[in-house]
């Protein structure tokens, strides 16, 4: 951390928390909670490709609740019938510990009256005890998009507020376009902040709608709207800048005690400001009190949970709670994180609910085949003659397989397999294959269609069998899992869920190569195994049977 400028944080509404001298953030007196304000069911759910049931939306809610987030903006009832349904049936079936719901609608209509407005009524009816209304601060969006005057927009978030407040809801307000809005006409941007707190609105979190805003100026004009209005202020950013986190946090910083984002950034375009990454630095790094530090630890969990439901791969660069966010690609730095991972760290993984991995490359050394061995539960201390022995085996090993292609930073469970092999031979020999061979048939405008029959030997007998899929890798899989399940039932749950490939350029003289990766799932945990060959199909059969293999050596059982 930087000098004593930064260490000593005046003390305002809000900080929870100042710093000593050293950096470490240190507790006070808490006067203000921070809001977090998640939207990920409204702002998020905008995201291309992203489509939500009411089901998705409530199972979401429920990890956002587990999470410990303030607020759940769940969606705009009344103008859209899906949010209407959420909201009936959140007040049903959702039993909320820690998140209040919030219901999002805009201000009543030019020339009307709020307590007539059909979708202001809707909005009561959602029985959300918050009401996040979005309303116009920028002259060009009244004019231009909403087609009133500057006066009737006025009195349009004034009659919008105090209805909703005299029908006893708290109502924040979402200032669209914010900030500029404040560029074109200052002053009457400020005056609709003014007239939002006025007719009662807890919170005014001014919206960068476009995402195009710089951390310095959203510092600045946060700072400006708290001393010029008085009113409590919100932050809402979108990422198209790259800049969504380091203006949510420049807006706290600078004030801002409500902060909003989405569950892994999603959102339209380049996405809203992540909230996990938000959280954990203003928790971890700024020291705001926000979540309980076991609920902090969900994080990974729980964005990981949420990307299943959208059906959204997580980012494993995503900070704090990607799979990638602390792996470490070791080599000459291997021994060094052994003896003490806080010197590549900047932080300890576990308060978000992460880990440290290793990754096993080519340039791996003893000491990181050693580190992975041990995350792997295999102690190889090399003081001991006969460890030292194996590790230099499984290095060598490794080191000639990643020369014909292999890569084992994403193959856990094939390094496993190697490891469990070179230490004792003790890889159980399952079962003998005999042969396979597969089709692909297209017949006129079909689609087309692959059909694999399988031979093997199992629990002392020769099964055969055949297999049909969409592909030639889903007809293997069929095929082999069917001729395998007499002899182990316990495959029977095990699922492909992901199948990439490489074509590996042909160097040094050589012809190319094609690259597997294949994930299976047992229902509650997911592995990843590799297969290389010339042939794609060898390639991918090759990773199959280490797949299976490997979901066996995983269950306990023995070889029949
Ligand atoms: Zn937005």
């Amino acid at each position: 951390m930087g000098g004593a400028a930064h260490v000593i944080a005046p003390a305002r509404e809000g900080r929870g928390t100042r710093r000593r001298a050293t950096g470490i953030p240190i507790r006070v007196k808490f006067m203000t909670d921070l809001h977090v304000y998640d939207t990920t069911l409204r702002d998020g759910a905008q995201q291309e490709g992203l489509n939500l049931s009411v089901a998705d939306k409530l199972a979401i809610a429920t990890h956002l609740d587990e999470l410990g987030v303030g607020y759940i903006e769940g969606g705009w009832p009344g103008a859209n019938p899906k949010d209407t349904e959420f909201f009936a049936r959140a007040a049903d079936e959702l039993t909320l510990r820690n998140a209040t719901l919030a219901a999002f609608g805009a201000t009543r209509r030019a020339g009307g009256r709020a307590e007539t407005d059909p979708l202001i009524r809707a909005l009561v009816d959602s029985q959300a005890q918050v009401i996040t209304l979005v309303a116009k601060s920028h002259t060009g969006h009244v004019e231009r998009a909403l087609r009133t005057t500057l006066a009737e927009n006025l009195e349009m978030i004034r009659d919008t507020v105090s209805f909703l407040r005299g029908e006893g809801r708290r109502v924040f307000l979402d200032a669209e376009h914010f900030f500029d809005g404040y560029r074109t006409d200052r002053a009457y941007a400020l005056e609709a902040i003014r007239v939002a707190a006025e007719a009662g609105a807890e919170v005014v979190a001014l919206c960068d709608t476009n995402g195009g805003m710089l951390p310095n100026e959203v510092a600045d004009v946060v700072h400006d709207v708290v001393g010029a209005t008085g009113a409590r202020v919100g932050i809402h950013c979108h990422n198209d800048t790259g800049c969504a986190v380091a203006n949510s946090m420049a807006a706290v910083d600078a004030g801002a005690t409500h902060v909003q984002g989405t569950i892994n950034g999603y959102g339209e375009r380049t996405g809203n400001a992540d909230l996990l990454t938000v959280v954990a630095n203003l928790q971890l790094k700024a020291g705001y009190p926000l979540l309980e530090p076991h609920r902090l630890q969900e994080s990974t969990r729980i964005s990981h949970a949420i990307a299943e439901v959208t059906n959204i791969p997580p980012y494993s660069r995503q900070p704090y709670v990607g799979s990638s966010a602390f792996a470490h690609k070791a080599g000459l730095h291997a021994s060094a994180i052994k003896i003490d991972p806080d010197l590549y760290q900047h932080m300890d993984p576990k308060n978000v609910g992460n880990d440290m991995r290793m990754l096993v490359s080519d340039m791996a050394g003893r000491a990181s085949i050693e580190l992975k061995s041990r995350e792997l539960g295999f102690d190889l201390d090399p003081s001991n003659e006969e460890n030292s022995e194996t590790l230099t085996r499984v290095l060598k090993a490794v080191k000639e397989k990643e020369l014909g292609g292999y890569t084992f930073d994403a193959a856990d469970a094939s390094f496993e397999l190697l490891l469990r092999h070179e230490i004792d031979g003790s890889l159980p020999d399952f079962f003998q294959v005999e042969s396979w061979r597969v089709i692909t048939d297209a017949r006129g405008d079909d689609e087309a269609l692959s059909e694999s029959t399988v031979k093997l030997r199992a629990a002392g007998q020769r099964h055969v069998q055949t297999g049909e899929g969409n592909g030639p890798v889903n007809a293997l899989d069929h095929a082999l899992r069917e001729a395998l399940s007499v002899a182990y039932p316990e495959i029977a749950h095990l699922e492909l869920i992901d199948y990439k490939v490489r074509i590996l350029d042909a160097a040094h003289g050589t012809d190319a190569v094609t690259r597997v990766l294949i994930e299976t799932s047992d229902g509650t945990t997911s592995w990843t195994t590799i297969g290389v060959a010339a042939n794609i199909l060898e390639a991918s059969w090759d990773a199959l049977v280490e797949s299976v293999t490997y979901g066996l050596v995983r269950a306990g059982v023995d070889p029949r």
